[in-house]
C-alpha cells in the first residue's frame, strides 16, 4: 500500500478529526494569547476555550465541577504532579496493578525510594487477567492500603481492568484510589462516581482524538482529595501574583506557567467531535477490533489479550513463533508500509506478568477509528507473507 497503514492508535491516535487541525490552526494564527494574563479580548476568548474545553471534560466523565479538571502537557506530567503532591513517609503502601504504564511507576518508585514507602503489586490471575479479589483483601489485611494507582485500559494488553471493584475494596481501607484514563477517556466509560475513585488522569492525544501536549487529572468532586493533595509544581498563574504562594483554589493550584492554548484548543475541538460520533465511534472500534482478534486466532499466533472479550479494547499483543517482536515489526514497517509497535510498550511490570520479557516483548496493533476493514486484511495478508 502507498498509503501508511497506521496501527500505532495506543501510543497516538492518528490522524486527528480534521476539524481538530483547523481549529489549531486558525487559534495558533488568530487567537493565540495567553490565558488568566491580561483582561483584553483577545486573552478572554482564548481563556473562554480552556473553560469551555474543561467543561467538556467534566461533562465527560460526569463530574459538577469544571473547576476541577486540572490542566498538564500531558498524562506523565499530571502523574508526577500527583504523586509529588501525596504524603509520604515510611508507613506508606502503594498498591499498582500489574498493567501499569512507567508513567504511574517511576515517579512511584522514585518517591518510594527516597520516603522508604512500600510498593505492592495486585493480584491478578495470568490466564483469564481477573481480578483476585481475595488475595487482594489478604494483601490490604496484611498493609493496609494508603495510595492505589489502577490503570483503567492496559496500554500493552487492551485489557478493561475491574475498576468499580478494586476501588470499592480499596476505599473499605481508606485508600486514596488514582485512575490512570490515559487509554480508556473516550472511549469506554468514565464515571467518576460511579467507578468510586479519587483522581482519574487523562492524555488529549489518544482516545480523545486531541492533539499531543495536553493532559492533565480530573478530581471527582465528592472527593476530599484536593484538600489532602499539596501543590507540587510552582510558578505564575496569572493571579495573586504579589503572593509568593500558589494560590489555594483550583485549578490554579496545580496549574504553573502559561498553559498550551493551541494544544487545548484542538482538544476542545476533538471533545466535540467526540460527543457527536461516540457510538460510531465504539461500534466501528469494536467491530474491527473483533474483525482482527478473529483473524489472529485463526493464525494461531500467541495473543495476549483477556479470555472475556467483553473486558478488552482494541489493542492487541502478539508474539509470533520464532521471530522476535521487533523484527516482524520491523519488516512490516520496511516491507509493507505498516506502522506498528514492538518492545515492551514503557510498561515495566506486565511482562512478567505475561511471561514476554525474555522474548523482547510483543509485536503491539492497536485501533483507532480511522481504520478500515481492507487496512486489517491487508495487516493480516503482510503478517501471513512475513512468518509462514
Ligand atoms: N498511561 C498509559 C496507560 C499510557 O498508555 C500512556 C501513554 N502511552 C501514559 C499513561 C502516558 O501518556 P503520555 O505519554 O501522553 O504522558
Amino acid at each position: 500500500m502507498e498509503k501508511l497503514v497506521y496501527l500505532d492508535n495506543a501510543a497516538t491516535t492518528y490522524p486527528k478529526p480534521a476539524i481538530v487541525y483547523e481549529k489549531m490552526d486558525y487559534v495558533n494564527r488568530y487567537l493565540c494569547f495567553n490565558v488568566g494574563r491580561g483582561s483584553y479580548k483577545g486573552a478572554r476568548e482564548s481563556a473562554d476555550i480552556v473553560d469551555e474545553t474543561r467543561k467538556l471534560l467534566a461533562e465527560l466523565v460526569k463530574t459538577e465541577k469544571p473547576q476541577y479538571v486540572v490542566f498538564s502537557p500531558s498524562a506523565t506530567i499530571a502523574f508526577n504532579v500527583i504523586v509529588n503532591g501525596l504524603e509520604w513517609d515510611i508507613s506508606k503502601n502503594v498498591f499498582v496493578s500489574p498493567f501499569e504504564h512507567n508513567a504511574v511507576l517511576r515517579p512511584l518508585y522514585s518517591i518510594a525510594q527516597k520516603n522508604g514507602a512500600r510498593l505492592f503489586e495486585l493480584p491478578f490471575n495470568k490466564e483469564s487477567f481477573e481480578f483476585d479479589a481475595k488475595a487482594a483483601k489478604l494483601l490490604f489485611e496484611e498493609h493496609k492500603p494508603d495510595y492505589v494507582f489502577i490503570t483503567h485500559v492496559s496500554n500493552v494488553t487492551g485489557y478493561i481492568l475491574p475498576v468499580k471493584e478494586i476501588a470499592e475494596l480499596a476505599r473499605k481501607y481508606g485508600a486514596v484510589v488514582i485512575l490512570d484514563a490515559a487509554q480508556s477517556l473516550g472511549f469506554v466509560e468514565v464515571d467518576l462516581m460511579e467507578l468510586g475513585v479519587d483522581i482519574a488522569v487523562f492524555a488529549g492525544h489518544k482516545n480523545l482524538y486531541g492533539p499531543l501536549g495536553v493532559g492533565g487529572f480530573i478530581i471527582n468532586s465528592c472527593s476530599n482529595i484536593d484538600g489532602v493533595l499539596k501543590d507540587a509544581i510552582f510558578g505564575g498563574t496569572g493571579s495573586d501574583s504579589l503572593n509568593l504562594e500558589m494560590p489555594r483554589d483550583l485549578p490554579g493550584k496545580f496549574e504553573a506557567g502559561s498553559p498550551n492554548i493551541v494544544a487545548i484548543a484542538g482538544l476542545n475541538a476533538a471533545l466535540k467531535w467526540l460527543k457527536e460520533n461516540i457510538e460510531e465511534i465504539r461500534s466501528k472500534k469494536k467491530k474491527l477490533t473483533l474483525e482482527l482478534v478473529g483473524e489472529l486466532k485463526n493464525l494461531g499466533v500467541k495473543l495476549y489479550i483477556p479470555s472475556d472479550l467483553e473486558s478488552h479494547i482494541g489493542i492487541i499483543s502478539m508474539n509470533v513463533e520464532g521471530f522476535r517482536p521487533e523484527e516482524v515489526s520491523l519488516v512490516l514497517d520496511r516491507r509493507f508500509n505498516i506502522a506498528t509497535r514492538a518492545g515492551y510498550h514503557c510498561a515495566a511490570l506486565v511482562h512478567r506478568f505475561l511471561g514476554t520479557v525474555e522474548f523482547g516483548g510483543t509485536l503491539r496493533i492497536s485501533l483507532g477509528y480511522f481504520n478500515e476493514k481492507r487496512e486489517i486484511e491487508y495487516f493480516i495478508e503482510s503478517l501471513k507473507s512475513i512468518v509462514f
